[in-house]
């Protein structure tokens, strides 16, 4: 799955110029939603005049923070920067990263370290071209090998807080400590057989039994804010749910939803019997509409209605988004009980863009950025607009998406109850801790697993944080002007593109082909 995005990195950044068409083949039959003109139609401008103030005090909160040379922080976001520059170094460096679980000796590290890297290196710094020299020999092979591996881990366990459930207990605890509560993500690697999705559950359960019996006891696990959904619980986990099924796929749809909902259910149960909350998060658009389905047959079934905001994740990269989003809140209101909803933008844009290249298969998701970041304030309204339905989770580092939903909540006379804002851990520190700071409740989302697995995850972080497109490589690396960042975003998508919003059907979801597409972003 990663060599499909390396693939990918070697080529251009988006091949859909603004203003071409993203896909070939026509869909019809379902009722189109707004049109491209009132999807693009500027909100008020003194509310957009709110927005900018408002994120202007959030990027001048950053401007204090400077990261010491001697933390890992420093270093990290030093071989962003050089990856950066140097193009060929960060395809080199991240397939590196991405072979390393697999390399069994130090020489076999050493070689790969000279193989990868020795071109690029000395295009970047004599600190690194000196590292990467050193291989040439056994006894610098084994240097290399052990100071690659460790600094490696060392990045891993930015975006990782621990192994297992009781390795992390002690970074969860800091992290409440710290005003933030959070969300826990088991890392899984590919599913292959039914032992591994049995495994991969049972690791979920255990997860709520260990902090069910601990967190509760903690001084650290009374509310951050008294009275919000949110802090129902100090537990929280998020489920990546096709990869408790090894047949996972839109091909085998009625027995996908069946299987994962009684998996799903499972851990319903011990989350119910543990007072946690929980989300089930979102995938790629071949799995989506199994995760979604499964989902309403969990918790509208009577054993769970009265579990309080089960959480669902809709992708706003997605033409589908809007429909899901009307879909979910039909949900919630026959359920008769209030959902959360995280909003994010998606993290499969990459790999599906790949993959419909690949098979010639319609791209079902916006081609521009713009169109992504127009369509996250579009459906951050309509969440906010139906609050006794469901309680909206803004899951975002861009400090304009942020903002948005921030003034428009207030504009509607919401308060910070209402809604909460999360963030990925080890991922923009700062911003996270700018809205805390103004007093919004702000989750971490915090992945845990071993290095093998957690390898995929660390790729993608680091594929975020130095994607072209990315709002916190343009904030952090490439300075670009506040007002540019805080912009209104307008769909940049021709018209007969947008037209089709619809959710996409079982049957016409090719990406389902059989192979587990399951992937932590
Ligand atoms: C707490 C949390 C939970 C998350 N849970 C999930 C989840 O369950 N499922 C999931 O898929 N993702 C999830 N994500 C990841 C999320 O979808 C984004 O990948 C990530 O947050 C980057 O978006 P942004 O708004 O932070 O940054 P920005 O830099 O503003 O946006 C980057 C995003 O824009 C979109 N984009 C990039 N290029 C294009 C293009 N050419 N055309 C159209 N759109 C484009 C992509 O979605 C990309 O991730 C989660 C993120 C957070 C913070």
């Amino acid at each position: 799955m990663l060599r499909a995005l390396f693939i990918h990195l070697s080529c251009s950044e988006n091949p859909f110029p603004s203003g071409t068409l993203g896909g070939k083949k026509e869909r019809s039959g379902k009722p189109p939603l707004p049109t491209i003109e009132a999807m693009s139609r500027s909100i008020d401008p003194a509310l957009n005049r709110k927005i900018v103030s408002f994120g202007r005090s959030i990027f001048a909160d950053l401007e204090d923070i400077e990261e010491s040379p001697l933390s890992m922080r420093y270093w990290n976001s030093q071989l962003m920067q050089w990856s950066m520059s140097v193009p060929d170094f960060k395809v080199s460096l991240f397939r590196l990263v991405d072979v390393l679980p697999t390399l069994k000796s130090p020489e076999a590290v050493g070689d790969h370290v000279r193989q990868y890297l020795t071109e690029a290196a000395g295009r970047l710094h004599p600190s690194m071209a000196w590292l990467v020299g050193l291989s040439d020999c056994l006894l610098g092979r084994l240097i290399t090998s052990f100071m690659v591996t460790r600094g490696v881990r060392q990045m891993a366990s930015l975006f990782i807080a621990g192994a297992d459930p009781k390795e992390a207990l002690k970074p969860l605890r800091r992290l409440r400590r710290n005003g933030y509560c959070f969300t826990v993500d088991l890392l899984g690697e590919f599913c292959v057989c039914e032992e591994e999705a049995r495994e991969y559950q049972a690791r979920y359960i255990d997860a709520l039994n260990t902090f069910g019996d601990e967190v509760p006891s903690w001084r650290e696990a009374a509310p951050l804010a008294p009275g919000h959904p949110g802090e129902i619980s100090p537990v929280c986990i998020s489920v990546k749910l096709s990869a408790l099924y090894s047949q996972t796929s839109s091909l085998n749809f009625k027995r996908s939803v069946d299987v994962l909902s009684e998996r799903l259910s499972e851990i319903a149960r011990a989350a119910q019997r543990r007072g946690a909350l929980m989300y089930v998060d979102a995938e790629d658009s071949g799995n989506n509409p199994i995760i979604y389905e499964s989902f309403k047959r969990v918790f509208s079934s009577p054993e769970f209605v009265s579990m309080p905001y089960p959480g669902i994740v809709i992708q706003a990269y997605s033409k589908g988004a809007e429909s899901r989003v009307h879909e979910m809140l039909d949900f919630a209101r026959s359920r008769g009980a209030p959902i959360a909803i995280r909003l994010v933008k998606g993290a499969y844009w990459d790999l599906e863009r790949v993959l419909s290249a690949q098979n010639d298969w319609e791209f079902p998701l916006w081609t521009q950025k713009e169109s992504s970041d127009a369509c996250f304030e579009r459906l951050s309204r309509i969440l906010l607009d139906n609050t006794e339905h469901c309680l909206p989770a803004f899951g975002s580092h861009n400090i304009r998406s942020l903002s948005h939903a921030c003034c428009y909540a207030e504009q509607r006379g919401l308060t910070p109850k209402n809604f909460e804002i999360q963030v990925l851990y080890g991922m923009a520190e700062p911003i996270a801790q700018a809205f805390k700071s103004r007093g919004y409740l702000t989750r971490m989302y915090v992945p845990l697993g071993d290095l093998l697995p957690g390898m995929g995850y660390l790729v993608r972080r680091l594929l975020e944080n130095t994607s072209n497109e990315s709002f916190l490589r343009h904030t952090f690396f490439d300075s670009e002007e506040v007002s540019t960042l805080l912009k209104e975003p307008h769909y940049s998508e021709p018209h007969d593109l947008a037209k089709d919003t619809t959710v996409p059907s079982t049957a016409a979801t090719p990406q389902g082909d059989g192979v587990v597409m399951h992937l932590d972003y």
